[in-house]
């Protein structure tokens, strides 16, 4: 790789690459690094193109939010498998295999760490119907999806924490879940792409899947609440024309520039493939 310095903000300065290259024969897109793409481009360039790999950093909120999602997809396969929700007893007990106690600067912080995830994984079963027939749990699914360049094929990827299909007085509907553990923001296009690539699934369960009812839930864990989003033909055409067009542009994109913010002190390149964000830019960027 060849690489120059701009000795303005010490940001090294790459060749221009695109993001399909000719002959790659599978490149698959994800919600999340459509999201990555509009927050900084470089950091799609390091992780998604270059590989570079970044040292694991610890992140409390990160690691408790997994323990979460691992006991999340433990009861959504019981519900599957038509076994019984795990009690309190049996999540705090799996919720303890998972942390080291030694993390902790006392017992009662890690039993506080312990008991947050508990009550987290409890509110996941509070928004589903739990008579529903339990479709898929976690499972990747892709869809592909025309575009790049010199016979490249493109897939849109997205792995859902649960599907259900569900009843209600008008019928059967489709319910795609997604639980989260931080702060409440919709992102609408994920249900989007969700549908996209749900429609071969969709085509096995309805006569007519473009019609079919769709819905997708955010599950706020934290918060206790949940949104509610009905993705109806008309709401996914309006948003598709937006995500196809960000799409475009991420083909198009080979300059790859930095784009320094607050996000990027939870970025895992800062300070190691990446220096465009530089402490002293904290001020402004807090100002
Ligand atoms: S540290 Fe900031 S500017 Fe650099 S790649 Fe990460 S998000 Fe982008």
């Amino acid at each position: 790789m060849h690489s120059a310095r701009d000795s303005s903000n010490g940001f090294s300065i790459r060749q221009p690459v695109p993001f399909v290259r000719a002959g790659q024969v599978k490149v698959n897109i994800s919600p999340t690094l459509l999201k990555h793409y509009a927050q900084c481009p470089h950091r799609v360039r390091l992780q998604y193109i270059e590989r570079v790999v970044h040292p694991r950093v610890y992140n409390h909120f990160l690691s408790q939010g997994l323990i979460a999602h691992d006991l999340l997809r433990f009861g959504a396969t019981c519900l599957k498998r038509h076994l019984p929700y795990p009690d309190d007893a049996h999540l705090f007990r799996m919720a303890n295999l998972r942390v080291s106690a030694d993390e902790f600067p006392t017992p009662e912080a890690c039993h506080g760490y312990v008991e947050q995830i508990v009550r987290w994984v409890r509110r996941g079963p509070s928004s589903l119907d739990l008579q529903a027939e339990v479709l898929l749990v976690e499972k990747f699914r892709s869809r592909p999806f025309g575009g790049g360049d010199g016979g490249s094929t493109t897939s849109l990827l997205f792995r859902p924490d649960l599907v259900l299909r569900c009843k209600d007085g008008d019928g059967s509907f489709v319910q795609v879940i997604d639980y989260k553990t931080g702060s409440r923001f919709v992102d609408d296009d994920v249900g989007v792409i969700a549908r996209y690539i749900l429609k071969p699934l969709l085509r096995d369960l309805f006569a007519d899947p473009s019609t079919a009812r769709v819905s997708y839930t955010y599950v706020w864990l934290e918060h206790g609440v949940h949104d509610d989003r009905d993705l109806t033909i008309e709401f996914c055409e309006d948003r598709w024309t937006s995500i196809t067009a960000t799409i475009d542009r991420l083909y198009a994109e080979t300059a790859w520039p930095p784009n320094p913010t607050k996000l990027c002190r939870y970025c895992p390149y800062n300070g190691n493939a990446c220096s465009a964000y530089r402490p002293e830019s904290l001020a402004e960027l807090d100002a």
